[in-house]
């Protein structure tokens, strides 16, 4: 049972949480500990976690092997500069990234966090596309509606116009080419027409776009979308046809989220540039990657600069690269691909009778991700007070109730995450 104890006045009052307002804050749990799939608030209530704190957490919460792997390293060295000097960790974990992605990946560079890995993707764009073309007019980007690709700059910019950032920020943001997010659905048929704005969008005007940026299969936070795959591979071709390079925003799909290793499995299509974050510390701490192929690296290598020009602070930090090399190591000795299955199997079945209720638009189930869309907005301090009471955590944005679960959880669990998400739902009192 929710009890005042669980929310800080202090915080309330100073710590601004994310998308928060200081005028009608939502309300916030505080946090004890976490094991498991289990986060423990103040108060001793336990809820099991349906979020994989926003899709990173994928092994769950205290892992002994990760601990262990991060005391070694602290031991070490937790941090040193990556200008002039180099490290274990980061190579040992480049090799196991480059392993594991499309086979034209060649150079990795490390970031910080998924937005500043957009950020970097679209740099060695630019500097990429100017290269090859000798034109600073080829530097503007494409993208699909719904998408969402983190909240700095140029990643708030390439955002779904309406559900995304456009509206506070307004003509501050540069402007994008937008076309409309793929109608086909994953595991459906195949619409020739989903791809038709795309072609006449570069038709008119490739001379000015360096790369098409979107997020191969399922989009994340612009809708929790799941599209046809076949999109992508029209997309390459286009891409290819006109000069464009092509960007896959792995950030929220990678590392067995959707079933497969990274998405673009799904397609069977290389992209140029493709970013990768969330996952890659198994949750542990935030860092990122962008990863190209040897043509890109050396093209902007060849231009004005004549280097990459980036160059952060914290940029492959060993703790953060040993912490994520344990991960990839747990993750390959497992057979992932039957875990995830699994978990899609379950949900599949559990989330099945959301479909009957009369306030439901839509469910769908890919990988580890279960979505039900709602036919109106939820409102989440409502519904997330009945999340608590009812011992599952669970955060809604917009009009999709979704549960994306660390891949360790057990069918029990996840069950009950399924009915009391669906039990919270066939109440609209609830949300
Ligand atoms: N791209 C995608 C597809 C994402 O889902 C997110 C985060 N939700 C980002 C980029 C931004 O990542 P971060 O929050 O780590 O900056």
């Amino acid at each position: 049972m929710e009890t005042e104890s669980v929310h800080d006045a202090w915080d309330v009052e100073h710590l601004w949480h994310p998308y928060t307002s200081t005028l009608s804050p939502l309300p916030t749990y505080k946090v004890e500990s976490a094991k498991g799939v289990r986060i423990r608030l103040v108060d001793g209530t336990e809820l099991i976690d349906g979020m994989s704190s926003w899709w990173c957490m994928i092994h769950g919460y205290g892992s002994e092997r990760i601990n262990k792997a991060a005391e070694a390293q602290m031991a070490k060295v937790s941090h040193v500069m990556f200008g002039g000097l180099t490290h274990q960790p980061a190579i040992d974990l480049g090799k196991e990234l480059l392993k594991a992605a499309p086979p034209s990946m060649h150079n990795l560079f490390y970031a910080d966090s998924g937005s500043v890995a957009v950020e970097v993707a679209m740099k060695m764009a630019v500097q990429a596309a100017i290269s090859a073309s000798g034109s600073h007019k080829k530097t503007n980007f494409a993208t699909i509606r719904s998408g969402y690709h983190g909240d700095t700059w140029n990643a708030m910019s390439v955002c779904d116009p309406v559900t995304g950032m456009h509206g506070a920020f307004g003509t501050a943001l540069p402007v994008r080419f937008f076309v409309p997010q793929p109608h086909s659905r994953f595991g459906g048929e195949w619409n020739p027409d989903d791809i038709t704005p795309l072609r006449e969008l570069f038709e008119a005007k490739s001379d000015e776009i360096a790369a098409l940026i979107l997020e191969p299969v399922v989009q994340g936070a612009g809708g929790m979308w799941f599209y046809h795959p076949q999109y992508l591979r029209e997309a390459r071709k286009l891409c290819d046809e006109y000069g464009i390079l092509l960007i896959f925003d792995e950030i929220a799909t990678g590392f067995w989220r959707t079933g497969r290793f990274f998405a673009w499995e799904h397609a069977g299509v290389e992209p140029d540039i493709m970013c990768i974050g969330k996952g890659l510390t198994g949750g542990y701490l935030t860092m990122s990657a962008v990863m190209t192929t040897k043509n890109v690296a050396d093209t902007i290598s060849r231009g004005e600069a004549g280097v990459l020009m980036h160059g952060p602070t914290f940029m492959a930090n060993p703790l953060a690269c040993a912490i994520g090399l344990e991960s990839i190591r747990m993750l390959n000795e497992q057979d992932m691909a039957a875990r995830v299955a699994h978990l899609e199997d379950v949900m599949k079945r559990e989330l099945a009778p959301a479909a009957e209720l009369p306030g439901v638009a839509d469910v769908r189930v890919l990988g580890s991700i279960g979505v039900v869309e709602v036919k109106r907005s939820v409102d989440v301090g409502v519904f997330q007070k009945e999340c608590v009471r009812r011992g599952v955590w669970i955060r809604p944005f917009g009009r999709n109730v979704y549960v994306m679960p660390p891949y360790i959880i057990n069918d029990e669990d996840l069950t009950k995450l399924c009915r009391e998400l669906i039990s919270i739902i066939s109440d609209e009192a609830n949300y």
